[in-house]
């Protein structure tokens, strides 16, 4: 069916991107809550045309490890991009201070295998993995969302990209690779460093200040290489992240050698009797809580 914004009731705001705002809405005909993302971009009406109809494709992206699609229109010059609302929101929010193994092994695998249904199934590189693009929901599952189906949408996000954390890998950096900078093995980087971020609650890079956009990017081709900290996670652990994070593209494994890496085997073996969906909404309840009591300043020693 077609999706028009007269369907739709407008609810909260999920949060704000670089391209726009992400609401919560209800679709009215089927009675179903989903998230509305919008992408503000300055392209004429044949473009704009071109985007829906690429991103038509994700209709075919049924996976659990996919956010669904339920269709895509646009107004003026905005794309409105309606998926499934996932309510527990981003990873980004879900662990200020880390995660313990199991959980990180458990959403190591759900991208991964999110990643490798993208690229079997549709021929898709993601482009964009990072936590604020992994999703995760009351149930315990872990999805990924934003990735690029659209090659108009690429190319018209790319010449407007003001990013400032960058998860890029190294070879796109300094464009060394394919016709756009892009291949599987960019994400691979990608991956490595959001599990990082997801372990520690941390970027792995330095992100203060505006000089500082800069000295990320030389320490990103020429710095070495972020590690998982081997006093808190497993040597299998810290060996698959070091894996994706080889400065080398070529060397970097493809999504099944990540899956049979003893670390995901291991995950895999143990993902039933980890309570993912407890982890979720204790995680969700905590970012709440935080967003509606701002850690207050400490007051100054007496
Ligand atoms: P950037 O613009 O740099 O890619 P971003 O991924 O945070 O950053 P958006 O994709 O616009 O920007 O999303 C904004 C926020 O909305 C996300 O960080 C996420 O917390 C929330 N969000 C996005 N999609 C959904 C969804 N389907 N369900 C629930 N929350 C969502
Ligand atoms: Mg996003």
């Amino acid at each position: 069916y077609e999706m028009s914004m007269a369907q739709l009731r407008m609810l909260e705001v999920l949060g704000r991107g670089q391209y726009g705002v992400v609401h919560k809405v209800f679709h009215v005909p089927t009675r179903t809550q989903m998230a509305l993302k919008e992408i503000r971009l300055e392209l004429n009406k044949r473009s704009l045309q071109q985007i829906i109809m690429e991103l038509d494709v994700l209709h075919k992206a049924r996976s659990p490890y996919i956010v669904d699609f339920y269709g895509a229109f646009f107004v003026e010059s905005c794309v409105y991009y309606s998926m499934e609302y996932m309510d527990c929101g981003s990873l980004d929010r879900l662990c200020p201070e880390g995660v313990v193994e199991p959980v990180l092994g458990c959403i190591a695998l759900s991208v991964v295998r999110g990643l490798q249904f993208l690229k079997d199934e549709l021929n898709i590189i993601h482009r964009d993995v990072k936590p604020t693009n992994i999703l995760v929901n009351s149930r315990g599952q872990v999805k990924l969302c934003d990735f690029g189906v659209s090659g108009e949408l690429n190319q018209s996000l790319a010449r407007t990209h003001v990013g400032c954390q960058s998860y890029m890998a190294p070879e796109r950096i300094i464009g060394a690779v394919g016709p756009d900078g892009y291949t599987i093995q960019s994400d691979v980087w990608s991956l490595g460093l959001t599990i990082i971020e997801v372990a520690t609650g941390r970027f792995p890079y330095e992100t203060a200040g505006f000089a500082n956009v800069f000295d990320q990017i030389n320490a990103i081709v020429n710095g070495r290489v972020p590690q998982l900290p081997a006093d808190s996670f497993s040597e299998a652990a810290c060996g698959f992240v070091q894996q994706c994070l080889d400065k080398s593209p070529a060397k970097r494994p493809n999504y099944q050698s990540l899956l049979d890496h003893s670390w995901l085997q291991e995950a895999a073996a143990a993902a039933p009797d980890v309570d993912m969906d407890a982890w979720a909404k204790a995680a969700h309840n905590a970012f709440l809580a935080r967003s509606q009591h701002p850690p207050s300043q400490t007051p100054p020693p007496p």
